[in-house]
Protein backbone atom coordinates (compact mmCIF):
# COMPACT_ATOMS: atom_id res chain seq x y z
CA UNK A 1 0.00 0.00 0.00
CA UNK A 2 1.23 3.71 -0.93
CA UNK A 3 1.86 6.11 1.81
CA UNK A 4 -1.10 8.06 -0.25
CA UNK A 5 -3.53 5.23 -0.09
CA UNK A 6 -2.35 5.06 4.01
CA UNK A 7 -3.44 8.67 4.27
CA UNK A 8 -6.41 8.63 2.34
CA UNK A 9 -8.01 5.49 4.03
CA UNK A 10 -7.95 7.86 6.88
CA UNK A 11 -10.87 9.49 5.07
CA UNK A 12 -13.05 7.33 3.42
CA UNK A 13 -13.97 4.22 4.46
CA UNK A 14 -12.52 2.45 0.67
CA UNK A 15 -10.89 2.22 -2.28
CA UNK A 16 -12.21 0.78 -5.12
CA UNK A 17 -10.92 0.01 -8.69
CA UNK A 18 -13.88 0.21 -11.01
CA UNK A 19 -14.59 0.24 -14.67
CA UNK A 20 -15.85 3.96 -14.89
CA UNK A 21 -16.72 4.96 -18.00
CA UNK A 22 -14.05 6.69 -20.47
CA UNK A 23 -12.95 10.23 -19.46
CA UNK A 24 -13.68 9.53 -15.73
CA UNK A 25 -10.57 8.60 -13.75
CA UNK A 26 -12.50 8.45 -10.24
CA UNK A 27 -15.09 9.85 -7.66
CA UNK A 28 -15.76 10.46 -4.18
CA UNK A 29 -19.13 8.89 -3.32
CA UNK A 30 -19.95 10.87 -0.33
CA UNK A 31 -23.25 8.58 0.57
CA UNK A 32 -20.87 5.40 1.47
CA UNK A 33 -17.70 7.27 1.88
CA UNK A 34 -15.66 5.51 -0.86
CA UNK A 35 -13.38 6.52 -3.20
CA UNK A 36 -13.33 5.18 -6.99
CA UNK A 37 -10.68 4.98 -9.15
CA UNK A 38 -10.42 3.97 -13.25
CA UNK A 39 -9.09 0.77 -13.78
CA UNK A 40 -7.07 1.74 -16.16
CA UNK A 41 -4.96 4.32 -14.60
CA UNK A 42 -1.32 3.85 -14.26
CA UNK A 43 0.31 3.72 -10.86
CA UNK A 44 1.07 7.40 -11.06
CA UNK A 45 -2.22 7.99 -12.33
CA UNK A 46 -4.12 6.40 -9.53
CA UNK A 47 -1.74 7.87 -7.14
CA UNK A 48 -2.29 11.55 -8.38
CA UNK A 49 -6.64 11.03 -8.97
CA UNK A 50 -6.19 9.24 -5.11
CA UNK A 51 -4.43 12.23 -3.90
CA UNK A 52 -7.09 14.38 -5.33
CA UNK A 53 -10.24 12.39 -4.73
CA UNK A 54 -8.65 12.32 -0.93
CA UNK A 55 -9.07 15.78 -0.51
CA UNK A 56 -13.26 15.31 -1.60
CA UNK A 57 -13.22 12.88 0.78
CA UNK A 58 -11.94 14.91 3.92
CA UNK A 59 -13.95 18.04 3.20
CA UNK A 60 -17.14 15.38 2.58
CA UNK A 61 -17.56 17.14 -1.01
CA UNK A 62 -21.29 16.46 -2.73
CA UNK A 63 -21.36 17.65 -6.18
CA UNK A 64 -18.31 19.86 -6.18
CA UNK A 65 -18.08 22.94 -7.15
CA UNK A 66 -15.33 24.58 -9.39
CA UNK A 67 -13.81 26.13 -6.30
CA UNK A 68 -13.68 22.88 -4.55
CA UNK A 69 -12.12 20.90 -7.30
CA UNK A 70 -9.11 23.66 -7.48
CA UNK A 71 -8.40 23.03 -3.79
CA UNK A 72 -8.85 18.96 -4.58
CA UNK A 73 -5.97 19.91 -7.25
CA UNK A 74 -4.23 21.71 -4.63
CA UNK A 75 -4.03 19.91 -1.58
CA UNK A 76 -3.31 16.69 -3.48
CA UNK A 77 -0.21 18.69 -5.15
CA UNK A 78 1.12 19.45 -1.68
CA UNK A 79 0.50 15.91 -0.93
CA UNK A 80 2.42 14.66 -3.77
CA UNK A 81 5.07 16.95 -3.86
CA UNK A 82 7.44 18.01 -2.01
CA UNK A 83 8.27 21.63 -1.93
CA UNK A 84 12.69 21.34 -1.49
CA UNK A 85 12.56 18.91 -4.48
CA UNK A 86 10.14 20.91 -6.47
CA UNK A 87 12.65 23.63 -5.80
CA UNK A 88 15.76 22.09 -6.31
CA UNK A 89 14.44 20.38 -9.79
CA UNK A 90 12.82 24.30 -10.74
CA UNK A 91 16.73 25.32 -10.58
CA UNK A 92 18.01 22.36 -13.48
CA UNK A 93 14.66 22.97 -15.65
CA UNK A 94 11.03 24.76 -15.65
CA UNK A 95 9.45 22.98 -18.14
CA UNK A 96 6.70 21.46 -16.34
CA UNK A 97 6.09 18.18 -18.38
CA UNK A 98 10.15 17.41 -17.43
CA UNK A 99 9.27 18.40 -13.92
CA UNK A 100 6.04 16.07 -13.91
CA UNK A 101 8.12 13.10 -15.42
CA UNK A 102 10.95 13.74 -12.50
CA UNK A 103 8.75 13.97 -9.81
CA UNK A 104 6.56 11.01 -10.79
CA UNK A 105 3.11 13.29 -11.00
CA UNK A 106 0.76 14.00 -13.70
CA UNK A 107 1.45 17.83 -15.42
CA UNK A 108 -1.94 18.60 -13.61
CA UNK A 109 -0.48 18.25 -10.38
CA UNK A 110 2.82 20.53 -11.06
CA UNK A 111 0.22 22.89 -12.48
CA UNK A 112 -1.59 22.95 -9.04
CA UNK A 113 1.38 23.65 -7.54
CA UNK A 114 2.91 25.91 -8.92
CA UNK A 115 -0.83 28.16 -8.34
CA UNK A 116 -0.76 27.44 -4.68
CA UNK A 117 3.71 28.59 -4.63
CA UNK A 118 2.22 31.84 -6.51
CA UNK A 119 -0.86 32.01 -4.13
CA UNK A 120 1.53 31.91 -0.86
CA UNK A 121 4.55 34.32 -2.57
CA UNK A 122 6.74 31.30 -2.88
CA UNK A 123 6.80 30.83 -6.48
CA UNK A 124 10.92 31.17 -8.61
CA UNK A 125 12.15 30.81 -4.69
CA UNK A 126 15.75 30.84 -5.50
CA UNK A 127 15.47 33.80 -7.78
CA UNK A 128 13.95 36.04 -5.35
CA UNK A 129 16.43 34.92 -2.83
CA UNK A 130 19.44 35.29 -5.19
CA UNK A 131 18.01 38.86 -5.50
ZN1 LIG B 1 -12.65 16.42 -8.16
Amino acid sequence: MSEVERFTLRYCSGIVDDELPAGIEGYYEPADETIHLSNRLNDIQRECVLAHEASHAYHGDKLPSKAQEARADEEAARLLINVDRFAALERVNDNAWWLAQELGVMPWVVSAFRKYLNEVGLLHMEQDWAE
